[in-house]
């Protein structure tokens, strides 16, 4: 392809002690814990909202919190999790570890708490640029309706899901070295559009649902043509609200959500194929007679892209092995949920067998080590979230959204440290930051 060379001076809007890319939940949580440390904070979003998957994203619920024996999003995880009851931002009963999602009053969640912390923040605005010098970054230059602007930090936290600021800030050629994607051919799990449906009788469907479920109704369906990709693995649909369905149904194939060209055919696919699944609930259950789409996400659904090559990858062996980790900055326990890459009964079957192989027992966790949010080569730049350093089964793992905030917060509160103390990522003294994680509710047993 034909290339031009491209520069421009933009103006440099803020400066600040931590940038952040990215207001999902490992962006807010790292937005969060770096501004309550006292530090100046800049958090950058490309969508309208902030909560990432959760609100643009329109996901129907959260993994769990915990596992009723321990709380395991200890800190932010837990006060998101309170104020969702409080504030009516979940239809689900008190108690419950996996609370069902209700976008509107999450988002408001969200922008109070960043709000009520001193955080500075742009919705609508992209990050497109990492400026470096050596192993650096100097600036994060962004985009929004004003055009191209510059904001200065001394560090930089990397929350976009799709680890676009680790990825961008090495050099051109060196960006491939910088992170993994996908399987061994490179594939990648595929994503899924989720919407949100109106008038569900979910008292019929409870009531009527007796032995029906996907695992027969799914290949009846397919028999009988309803879908034109035979696909046997379907998340769900959940109750979201009086009469309303959070949709996790449907999957895009073969998107790589670090390429538009692929995410634009992905999304129109998407809304296509919910037609396909407004047939099969209405014609293969009771109570979805009625049903009507009333939205696919703003934010398309992407499961799995860039795994940033960090100090430490974590891998199958440690989820085996519920390992413990000197630096540890939290733990998890969610199974391993890798969705295959392709529609085939084969690739389908191992993917639900290992799902269902691959879970601890209550009380059981595996350590998330601080040496696994630090970008190889870059010495002032944490990752968080679904892009940490970790192989396919480990992300499949601490990509949903309690592990974001337990990654997130120790990101933001380690980048808050090294402000102060004027030291490089790596010197950033990991007793003293599992302490103050402790102090803010994080579960950290052993450390
Ligand atoms: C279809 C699907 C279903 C899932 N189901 C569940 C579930 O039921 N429960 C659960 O807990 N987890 C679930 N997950 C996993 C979970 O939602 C995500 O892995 C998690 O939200 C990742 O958090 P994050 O903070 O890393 O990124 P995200 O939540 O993806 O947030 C990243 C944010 O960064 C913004 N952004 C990206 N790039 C840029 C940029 N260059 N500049 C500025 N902003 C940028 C995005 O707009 C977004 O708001 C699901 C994921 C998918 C895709």
């Amino acid at each position: 392809m034909p290339k031009l060379s491209f520069s421009r001076e933009v103006e440099v809007r803020h400066r600040v002690d931590v940038f952040v890319a990215g207001g999902g939940p490992s962006g807010i949580a790292a937005a969060l814990s770096a501004a309550r440390q006292g530090r100046s904070v800049f958090l950058a979003e490309g969508s309208a909202c902030f909560g990432g998957m959760a609100t643009a994203g329109l996901l129907p619920l959260f993994m769990p919190f915990g596992d009723g024996l321990n709380f395991y999003a200890g800190g932010i995880g837990r006060e998101v999790y309170d104020l969702m009851y409080e504030r009516g931002a979940t239809y689900s009963s008190p108690g419950s570890m996996t609370p069902t999602i209700r976008a509107e009053p999450l988002k408001r969640v969200y922008d109070d708490l960043l709000s009520a912390s001193g955080v500075s923040f742009g919705l609508m605005t992209n990050l497109v640029g990492v400026e470096t010098a050596g192993s650096r970054v100097t600036a994060a230059i962004c985009f929004g309706k004003s055009g191209l602007f510059a904001v200065e930090a001394t560090t930089f936290v990397d929350g976009t899901g799709d680890g676009d600021l680790c990825a961008w800030a090495g050099a051109p050629g060196d960006a491939e070295r910088r992170y993994e994607k996908g399987d061994e051919q490179g594939r990648m799990m595929p994503g899924t559009l989720c919407s949100l449906w109106a008038q569900v009788d979910w008292r019929k469907v409870w009531a009527t649902r007796q032995g029906k479920d996907d695992e027969t109704m799914l290949p009846q369906a397919i028999a009988d043509g309803v879908f034109t990709i035979p696909d046997l693995h379907l998340p769900g649909m959940f109750p979201v609200g009086e009469g309303l369905g959070g949709g996790n149904v449907g999957h895009l194939f073969g998107v790589d959500g670090t390429d538009e060209r692929s995410l634009t055919e992905a999304l129109v696919w998407g809304r296509k194929s919910l037609a396909e699944y407004e047939r099969y609930y209405k014609e293969y259950y009771e109570g979805f007679e009625q049903m009507e789409l009333v939205s696919t996400a703003a934010l398309p659904g992407i499961r799995e892209t860039r795994r940033i090559l960090g100090d430490y990858v974590l891998c199958l062996d440690d989820f085996n092995s519920r390992a413990s980790f000197e630096d540890e900055i939290g733990r998890y326990s969610y199974p391993v949920d890798i969705h295959a890459a392709a529609a085939t009964p084969e690739e389908q079957e191992q993917a639900r067998e290992e799902f269902l192989k691959l879970r601890y027992q209550p009380g059981e966790s595996y350590g998330l080590p601080y040496r696994s949010l630090l970008p190889r080569g870059l010495d002032n730049v944490w990752v968080a979230g679904r892009c940490l350093s970790a192989d396919r089964a480990m992300q499949s793992s601490l990509r949903v959204m309690p592990a974001c905030f337990i990654t997130g917060q120790a990101a933001g509160m380690a980048a808050a440290m090294a402000v102060e103390t004027g030291r490089a990522s790596r010197a950033v003294d990991v007793g003293e930051l599992q302490a103050r994680l402790r102090a803010m509710g994080a579960y950290l047993p052993g450390a």
